[in-house]
């Protein structure tokens, strides 16, 4: 009986092998690139015609080849990188597989023109489909010039396969960007058709970074260079307030070549644990510099993942550095106290009378604000955790006993009267400074409160515990027809929140009771706001209903900026709003707190 197992043909285990390095125009361009970055070019272009379909052309400076290393070069692991096993411990070139220019042959039409510094002449070579179709001489200068075109002509299947023109040249964008930033002292020129998107002469890193993303980018990063026993760590953190929807602008690079990394990118993701919203990415660009043999590169054809001799180290050192940096920079926007001239006018006293204190006490919500009596206010009041190295504020210690209202009434009024001693103060009805142990912080308060009634919607919400003040006089409100329609939609999200209405016909609704954070008589704005406000959002492209209905009420439900605060109540603003799961950004990502530490105050006034 004849064996029915054969060995393939070269051209079809090509074809095969080709498949996995070779997967689209994107990975021709990565392979091509990183032979010019491995020949040592100083200036690289990259032309693409049809996004890389009809045409890839890439041209460089580097050390070129012989005519005899410009034939063997298409051969199946054929390379002058590694010359054996053991040099796969220690790899520093981005290539070693010696089967880039192999695959890509099987799978194109490709012309290959170079010339090294010891020829007088350039060697052309056309490889079609594996077979060598023509070699030439011509003249041109040191280095090397590829042209790949029509990327699986003979592969239908695989041609088939490749997405719209937009997205794949989406994808060489992407790749061209990460070598452009490997390799900032490289000259880099990327044309798509006749159009010219990349034009960038060598720079430092910064300057590719702010080429690359632009410079309000930029200014949302903290760069970061730490060396440690494990590996040198530097490039670029987004500051807490500049969190990106998603993973795609979160760059590694291993010994200048970028890796995918799950492990990596949570350590990052770890730093920033205190800082973040569910849903919210940092931005990031970091580059590890560490000894090639403490790494495998050769666990994935296109090299994309690597593997760690030591997982757990790496995960430490990229934790640790990214957080020091992030506690560093306090975390938080640092605060600028340029302007000398500024009168920090603080105040001391709050001379609320009572009516409005009273207003106040209802307005900001006794359910939201259970206030307490303070009874040893003093400058430890605030207590600042100090984590290890890091000084994050995780928790404010106050000390306090709940009364009846009207008991706060009277003490809140003598306690105000008696601010002065008191290291907390409400400046220009906006912002409230607090003293803490290891400074001071800066709360605004409007987007303070207006997170604690988020956190709060939302485990409302969660726990489906509508809680509403039920309201003396139903009233019943005339909305236009798309307000109708659209409460019509949101109805039994509101009424968890707390809005007890029943939809009454003819575009009108009937309130009878409200959620405990609206004051009553401001029912009807509130729930006109919350509505423009969650249209707002929805085109801003809030998709979560709950989490849209969330922002938009506690947006417009919390304390506005202008309203005067009595201490208690800032005080319990502070307390809450630490008790939350975020207190340093706002449903919208602002800051909310700023902390100015001591040695910066110092600093300032060159006390050190
Ligand atoms: P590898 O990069 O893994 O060695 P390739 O198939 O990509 O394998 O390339 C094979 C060989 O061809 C390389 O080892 C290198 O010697 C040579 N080569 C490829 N591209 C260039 C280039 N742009 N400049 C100089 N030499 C090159
Ligand atoms: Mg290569």
């Amino acid at each position: 009986m004849p064996s029915k197992i054969k060995i393939l043909s070269p051209d079809v285990a090509n074809k095969i092998a080709a498949g996995e390095v070779v997967q689209r125009p994107a990975s021709v361009v990565k392979e091509l690139i990183e032979n010019a970055i491995d020949a040592g070019a100083s200036r690289i272009t990259i032309k693409v015609k049809d996004a890389g379909k009809s045409l890839i052309q890439i041209v460089d400076n580097g050390e070129g080849m012989s005519e005899l290393d410009a034939s063997l070069a298409f051969k199946r692991h054929s390379t002058s990188k590694i010359r054996s096993a053991e040099d796969l411990e220690g790899i520093k070139t981005m290539g070693f597989r010696g089967e880039a220019l192999a695959s890509i042959a099987a799978v194109s039409q490709v012309e290959l023109k170079t010339r090294s510094i010891e020829d007088e002449l350039a060697t052309v070579i056309r490889v079609e489909g594996d077979v060598l179709k023509e070699k030439t001489k011509a003249s041109m200068e040191r280095g090397t010039c590829i042209l790949v075109r029509n990327l699986f002509y003979n592969t239908p299947a695989r041609r088939n396969f490749l997405k719209s023109n937009q997205t794949e040249l989406r994808n060489i964008t992407d790749v061209v960007s990460r070598m452009a930033l490997a390799f900032p002292d490289v000259e880099w020129k990327y044309i798509s058709e006749d159009e010219i998107l990349f034009d960038l002469k060598a720079e430092t890193l910064e300057n590719r970074v702010k080429n690359i993303f632009g410079q309000t980018q930029f200014e949302n990063l903290l760069q970061i260079d730490e060396v440690t026993p494990v590996a040198r760590i530097f490039g670029f953190i987004s500051k807490p307030n500049f969190l990106r929807r998603n993973r795609a602008e979160q760059f590694v690079f291993l010994n200048k070549r970028y890796i995918y990394n799950k492990m990596i990118n949570h350590a990052v993701f770890q730093a920033y644990e205190s800082v973040i919203e569910r849903g919210m990415f940092p931005f990031f660009i970091l580059f590890l510099e560490m000894d090639p043999r403490k790494v495998d590169v050769n666990v994935h054809p296109t090299k994309l993942e690597v593997k760690f001799e030591n997982e757990s180290d790496v995960y430490k050192t990229v934790l640790t550095v990214t957080r020091k940096s992030l506690s560093s920079n306090n975390l938080i926007p640092a605060v600028s106290l340029k302007n000398q001239n500024d009168n920090l006018d603080i105040q001391y006293r709050d001379t609320l009378n009572e009516k409005e204190f009273g207003e106040k006490l209802r307005l900001t919500g006794a359910p939201i604000f259970p206030l307490k009596p303070l009874e040893h206010l003093d400058e430890n009041l605030f207590i600042s955790a100090e984590k290890e190295s890091d000084k994050i504020i995780t928790s404010v210690d106050l000390v306090g006993k709940t009364v009846d209202t009207e008991e706060i009434r009277k003490e809140g009024m003598e306690t105000e009267t008696a601010t002065g001693s008191k290291p907390i103060w409400q400046i220009h009805n906006r912002y409230i400074f607090a003293q803490v142990k290891s400074g001071l912080l800066i709360i605004d308060q409007h987007v303070a409160h207006e997170r604690i009634i988020y956190e709060k919607v939302l485990s409302t919400f969660e726990n489906s515990l509508p809680s509403s003040q039920q309201l003396l006089f139903p009233e019943t409100i005339d909305l236009g027809v798309r307000d109708y329609e659209l409460v019509k939609e949101l109805l039994p999200h509101l009424v968890v929140l707390g809005f007890d209405m029943r939809l009454f016909g003819k575009n009108t609704v009937i309130i009878e009771g409200i959620p405990s954070d609206v004051r009553a008589g401001n029912e009807r704005r509130i729930l006109q706001e919350v509505l423009d406000e969650y249209r707002n959002n929805e085109n801003a492209g809030v998709k979560d209903v709950r989490d849209n209905i969330a922002k938009s009420f506690a947006c417009k439900a919390a304390i506005k900026s202008g309203d005067k605060l009595s201490v208690h109540e800032m005080i319990s603003l502070i307390e809450h709003l630490f008790l939350t799961k975020m207190p340093y950004v706002c449903p919208h990502g602002r800051p909310i707190v700023i902390r100015i530490s001591l040695e910066e105050l110092d600093k300032r006034f060159g006390r050190t």
